[in-house]
């Protein structure tokens, strides 16, 4: 014990000697300039003495004043330089994997080190740390994995929990699970770091934690909400009808103004837009996409008037463009590549800011562009609070953000563009006041913002709950409802209830609520239930491969591109691979064919000719085989199999698991005269999404649609599906049960039922229960 702790020390002063270095080395220098710069920094000692003397601290302060960055720094600092040496080992939770590795990489950096030395980072298939990593930046998911091993998170001194404002579903239940362990564990410390100021609600409930408010500084900003854009550009907008019809009617009508003093000469194109625009809607969507701006709609042309506006007559500076989504993004930057001052590289460095941009991407975000170039960034709501860009000056808000929801009553999935708060609002625009006085444009009239709600609602009281309760069943954290009654906030009882019944359904719970066996494996698959279901069916039915496939392909963002301009090329490529009714097959065979082209070297090309993301086939490619490790690691396959059973080229079997897996998520399919219309058993009629292969048949040859995902927008949506038969249904989804006619069939509450004579039903019965005993074994 002696020799090891001599060893610590030694490593310690090693690491003191090392910091006091770097500090003095020019670059050093600038860099501890700057860190002492920032609001944090002066509440540094505030900061150190509130955290040894307290467990639990909530500190808040605006987006940017040094939260994350600098203060796990302080507590690594501040053990680096005491007698005792480093003892601490600190785990910040970030909610997405972009932040957690752009903020360790910046930490590394401004500690002179390479990332992997003290500080390291962990997120889901991508991580370094090594032996003297004391601060470890992870997702809220990773530490969520990690109790499920280490329920008494052993060696953790402290836990940093940020950006707890968003109210994530992960970070709330978390938090719960936090104040379990904090009774069990005195000397374990808990921040929270919120960029809001609603520290009341989390110290209330960790029973009056101490909280500390980092005083900000921003520049005044002023903003222009859409009459004073529009005014700007001679027009006005007068309410043509009451306020509270918004959403569904016009309500504004556009007047020429007598022409004033118009501050720049607008295009005609752009006038005509914003005559017909109504401006509810510019963020319109398109018939088939779910989220997609109309790039001809008034949103795209007011955002490239403005940043035009601002390139041709305002001061330098940097602009930041709040969209959607991804999607939107994609959409925008295409138009503005046709534009002629947005699209010159000499005048316009214009970039994204999105969850899945790489890391090349994520660096031209912060530096700053040349002379006379002004940089642009489209951004989704992650360059709200995550990521703080230096020299923004002007802001565009475009007011909306895709919101996940939940239908509990339908159990359908939402995902909307909806409003945003108004705690959202004051953080974008805070965005432009950093460096210098910023502006700010909402891209919408004044009186829509006075209806915006304060805060946005938490995840937790609108998401499906399925995964969140095997995860408080697997935790080993007692009944599932008095868990969840000790939340932040606690979700409705319906939507608890509608969980717990379907995974029941799907097997995973028996009937007093308890783990099964599918149950145990499921929770330790960091998927979807229903999606790890289907894997191990794969497993006992010798057709893991494919099955792998699909399973990674659909928790990765669509790997089928489709350009705007070129849907009818990108449907037909799709259309390819997909000879048997089934979005899930087309993924293997895309899959495959990459796969071949990869080992020719022309996977590039191969991905461009048929409008499939590279990027997709490549993390396709890597889950595979992280899942793969997975169902190893529990024994499910045999660890010394390299290549995984062989891909078996039953299509049978393949669309069997499916519908194992995915029930029951059915649809049937009926079909009258030359069309065939779609129902399920809660939404009723239902629509496929334009993106599936079965949108482009004219006659599905089967009675019922296996699907994955239904989303509602205006009506509800199946994205992926796979047509099955009857027979398939019968064995692989549903319940049977023993009735007079034979074949009749009862739809209810979400399920379906087979009544068949009792001989059939007898036959049908214990094969289910064999193939169930399978499963389950
Ligand atoms: P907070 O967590 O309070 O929002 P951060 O700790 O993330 O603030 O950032 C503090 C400051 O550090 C920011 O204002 C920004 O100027 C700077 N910063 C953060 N990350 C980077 C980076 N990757 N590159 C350059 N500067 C950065
Ligand atoms: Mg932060």
């Amino acid at each position: 014990r002696g020799v090891v702790e001599k060893i610590l020390c030694q490593r310690s002063l090693e690491m003191r000697d090392q910091q006091r270095a770097w500090q003095e080395s020019p670059e050093g220098r600038r860099i501890m300039e700057f860190r002492s710069s920032l609001p944090a920094y002066k509440e540094k000692e505030a900061i150190l003495s509130a955290i040894s003397s307290n467990q639990v601290l909530i500190i808040s302060g605006e987006t940017g004043c040094g939260k994350t960055t600098q203060l796990p720094q302080f507590i690594l600092e501040s053990e680096i330089e005491s007698v005792c040496g480093v003892v601490c080992n600190i785990i910040c939770t970030q909610p997405r994997r972009i932040a957690a590795i752009s903020v360790s990489e910046r930490v590394a950096s401004e500690r002179g080190e390479k990332l992997g030395e003290t500080v390291g980072y962990k997120v889901r298939l991508e991580g370094m740390r090594g032996r003297d990593t004391h601060l470890l930046f992870c997702t809220t998911g990773i530490l969520l994995r990690r109790l499920l091993d280490d329920r008494n998170l052993k060696g953790v001194t402290h836990i940093i929990v940020d950006e707890i404002h968003e109210r994530g579903m992960n970070e709330d239940f978390l938090l719960v699970v936090l104040k379990d362990l904090l009774a069990r564990r005195s000397e374990l410390k808990l921040i929270l770091m919120s960029a809001t100021l609603d520290a009341e609600l989390f110290s209330s409930y960790f029973n009056g934690a101490a909280t500390i408010k980092i005083p900000g500084f921003t520049y005044p900003v002023r903003t222009h909400f859409l009459e004073d854009i529009l005014e700007m550009s001679g027009y006005i907008l007068t309410p043509d009808n009451q306020i509270d019809d918004y959403g569904q009617e016009r309500i504004w009508k556009m007047n020429k103004q007598a022409p004033r003093k118009r501050k720049s000469q607008i295009s005609s194109a752009v006038e005509d837009s914003l005559r017909a625009a109504d401006f509810n809607d510019y963020s319109l969507q398109t018939r088939e996409s779910l989220s997609c701006w109309n790039p001809d709609c008034i949103g795209f042309n007011l955002i490239q008037y403005i940043l035009c506006n601002i390139c041709e007559h305002e001061r330098p500076g940097a602009v930041l463009v709040f969209m959607t989504g991804w999607d939107d993004i994609n959409a925008l930057k295409e138009k503005l590549h046709t534009h002629p001052v947005l699209s010159d590289p000499s005048r316009v460095l214009l970039l994204m800011c999105h969850s899945s941009m790489d890391s090349l991407e994520q660096r031209l975000i912060f530096e700053e562009p040349e002379d006379g170039v002004r940089k642009i960034v489209l951004a989704t709501n992650i360059a709200e609070t995550s990521i703080t860009i230096n020299d923004i000056v002007f802001v565009l808000d475009c007011g909306k953000a895709k919101e996940s929801s939940y239908d509990a009553l339908n159990n359908t999935p939402c995902l909307l563009p909806t409003w945003i708060s108004k705690g959202s609002v004051q953080q974008r625009r805070g965005r432009a006041g950093r460096v210098q006085p910023g502006e700010c444009y909402h891209l919408y009239p004044r009186c829509v913002y006075d209806s915006f709600a304060e805060h946005q609602l938490p995840e937790i009281l609108r998401m499906p709950l399925q995964s969140l309760c095997l995860q408080i069943k697997s935790l080993k954290l007692g009944s599932i409802s008095e868990f969840l009654s000790r939340a932040l906030q606690s979700p409705e009882i319906l939507a608890v209830q509608k969980a717990i019944e379907y995974l029941k359904t799907i097997g995973a719970l028996d009937e007093n609520e308890n783990l099964t066996i599918l149950g145990h494996n499921l929770t330790v698959l960091p998927m979807e239930p229903k999606l790890g279901k289907m894997l191990i069916f794969g497993v006992i039915f010798n057709c893991l491969d494919p099955i792998l496939t699909i399973v990674a392909g659909l928790s990765v963002r669509d790997p089928f591109l489709t350009p705007l301009d070129k849907k009818d090329l990108a449907g037909a490529a799709k259309s390819q691979f997909s000879s048997d009714y089934s979005d899930h097959l087309a993924i293997v065979r895309a899959y495959e064919g990459w796969k071949d082209a990869e080992k020719d070297l022309v996977g590039h090309e191969y991905c461009w000719k048929n409008f499939l993301s590279a990027n997709s086939m490549r993390v396709i490619d890597a889950l595979r085989m992280e899942f793969l490790s997975l169902l190893k690691d529990i024994g499910l396959v045999d660890s010394n199999m390299t290549s995984c059973n062989a891909w078996s080229y039953d299509m049978y079997l393949i669309r069997a698991a499916i519908c194992y897996g995915l029930y029951p998520g059915i649809c049937s399919v009926v079909h009258k005269d030359k069309s065939c219309s779609l129902k399920t058993m809660e939404d009723g009629k239902v629509l496929l999404h334009s993106n599936s292969v079965n949108a482009r048949e004219t006659k599905i040859p089967y009675s019922w649609l296996i699907f994955n995902e239904k989303i509602k927008v205006n009506s509800v949506f199946l994205r992926d599906s796979t047509a099955v038969p009857d027979s398939m249904v019968l064995l692989f989804g549903g319940s049977i049960s023993k009735g007079d006619v034979d074949g009749h069939l009862k739809m209810s509450g979400g399920y379906l039922e087979f009544f068949m004579k009792p001989a059939v039903a007898d036959m049908y019965h214990s094969m289910r229960k064999e193939l169930d005993n399978l499963i389950q074994s």
